[in-house]
């Protein structure tokens, strides 16, 4: 049977490396460490934990994550298997001892019959063979080279900027409106495409004042090279003058306040749709290294996002990924060449959790591939199925960031609306997630 070559043993690596010898595909796993260094890895073991020792809520009922986990508990995932071997008290989230953890991931590849090992840099995207990559957020210098000469210098990204994105019901429509700056735009969907939140002059002070109070969050030694190209975060834009974001961003230019056209607004903050669905959007040219709770208290100062829910804060980091709606197709192949598969952070999804799901997948496919069979993947709504529609297909591919599962990826279920609405929502989503999810692997087997 033909070998799966794997590069990179980190999260998705070692469980697309596990998915595929489980069933019953021969796999080369191919790591550079230690012989060759990240700045943020200190081991030479598989699925280290490069920062939080923490896989994030365990709650399958009400959160997206413990959903995710659930899921990937029941395909028989490595990863949640020897995390659930190696937790710690943690109240709900799922927190491991992180070297017992990666000790013991490594210990069951090392063992399986089906896997072995090349312990060295892969330096080029390969021609020819079945080959998943899963080098990560710090993917080496040089294969990184070779993914750019291969896709377009516009498809490799070396940083991530993350504006924060808000659930779309929670902005208050009684204040935000739509339009687009100018009206721009062919359709009325265009010309309507953004939603607008206005601030008078006294608010925008406010906003400046609380912007350059907010904890920031520093940079990891290594990881700052080149990050002021065109992302810089709206608390240094804030900090070059208090006008700077106004004649920024938050330009008020173009745009009539639906409910007050005689009142011209002094700054507005715009958010653009992030996904085909409608559900989420980010708010424009937001990108930030405020700390979580600074950034929450900060934007709900924004009129109409009082009571705003995040499905993702802002960030920036050292984060190489590939812009994955444009260039993966469905089984995460690329499509350019189709016998290299694409698993964990570099495709875009963000987290420990979600790298090691789209590795489950990815291994999976691939394994199906090689035995002459296609895995379609699983339904949008599941977290599985959510998260690599949205990094295949359903994300906006011109603004294209990496994302964390959240409820805002599945296709929506209407309930009655207030915190208590919401919640039974989120149970309604699991519980018709997991009914889908076990016939996707009841099918397989
Ligand atoms: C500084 C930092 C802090 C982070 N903190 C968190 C956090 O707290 N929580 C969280 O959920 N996520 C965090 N992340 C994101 C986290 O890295 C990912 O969620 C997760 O590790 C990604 O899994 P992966 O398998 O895609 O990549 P990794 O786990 O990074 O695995 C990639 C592997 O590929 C290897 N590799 C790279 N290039 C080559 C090559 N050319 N040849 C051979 N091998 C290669 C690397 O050595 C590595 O072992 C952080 C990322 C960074 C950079």
């Amino acid at each position: 049977m033909e070998t799966l070559h794997i590069i990179g043993g980190g999260m998705a690596g070692s469980e697309a490396a596990w998915q595929a010898a489980e069933a019953g595909v021969p796999v080369v796993l191919h790591e550079m460490r230690p012989h060759v260094a990240t700045f943020a890895h200190r081991t030479g073991d598989f699925a280290e934990m490069v920062c939080s020792n923490s896989f994030r809520s365990d709650d399958d009922e009400r959160n997206a994550v413990g959903l995710l986990h659930w899921e990937m508990r029941a395909a028989g995932g490595l990863i949640m298997q020897m995390a659930d071997r190696h937790q710690l008290p943690a109240g709900g989230a799922l927190a491991v001892d992180r070297d017992a953890f990666s000790a013991a991931v490594t210990e069951a590849l090392r063992a399986h019959p089906l896997i072995s090992f090349s312990n060295e840099e892969v330096t080029e995207l390969p021609s020819s063979g079945k080959w998943i990559i899963a080098t990560g957020p710090l993917t080496s210098g040089a294969l990184a080279e070779s993914i750019r000469a291969a896709t377009g210098a516009e498809s490799l990204a070396f940083f991530d900027a993350i504006a924060p994105i808000v659930y779309a019901e929670t902005v208050d429509m009684s204040v935000a409106w739509r339009q687009s700056r100018y009206d721009k735009g062919e359709t009325e969907e265009e010309q309507k495409a953004y939603l607008n939140c206005p601030m008078t002059r006294d608010q925008y002070e406010a906003f400046i004042d609380a912007l350059l109070a907010a904890e920031k969050t520093e940079f990891h030694e290594g990881e700052t090279a080149g990050y002021f190209d065109g992302c810089l975060p709206i608390e240094v834009m804030a900090e070059r003058g208090r006008e700077t974001l106004r004649h920024g961003p938050m330009k008020p230019v173009g745009l009539t306040n639906a409910h007050k056209p005689e009142e011209k607004a002094y700054a507005v903050v715009q958010l653009r749709r992030d996904n085909a669905l409608g559900t989420l959007y980010n708010i424009v040219g937001f990108q930030t290294k405020m700390k979580y709770g600074a950034q929450t208290a900060v934007f709900k100062m924004i009129p109409g996002l009082e009571n705003a829910s995040f499905a993702r804060l802002g960030g920036i980091h050292r984060n190489t990924f590939i812009n994955s709606p444009t260039l993966l197709d469905s089984q995460m192949r690329l499509k350019s060449r189709p016998g290299i598969r694409f698993a964990g952070q570099i495709t875009g999804v963000e987290g420990y959790v979600e790298s090691a799901a789209m590795g489950l997948l990815a291994g999976r496919m691939a394994a199906a591939e090689i035995k002459g069979a296609t895995l379609p993947p699983p339904g949008f709504e599941t977290a599985m199925g959510s998260l690599v529609n949205h990094i295949t297909g359903g994300a906006e591919a011109k603004t294209f960031q990496p994302m964390n599962v959240n409820f805002g990826l599945f296709p929506p279920i209407e309930a009655k609306g207030g915190r208590r609405g919401r919640k039974d929502r989120y149970k309604a989503y699991t519980d018709r997630a997991k009914e889908a999810f076990s016939q996707w692997l009841a099918e397989q087997s």
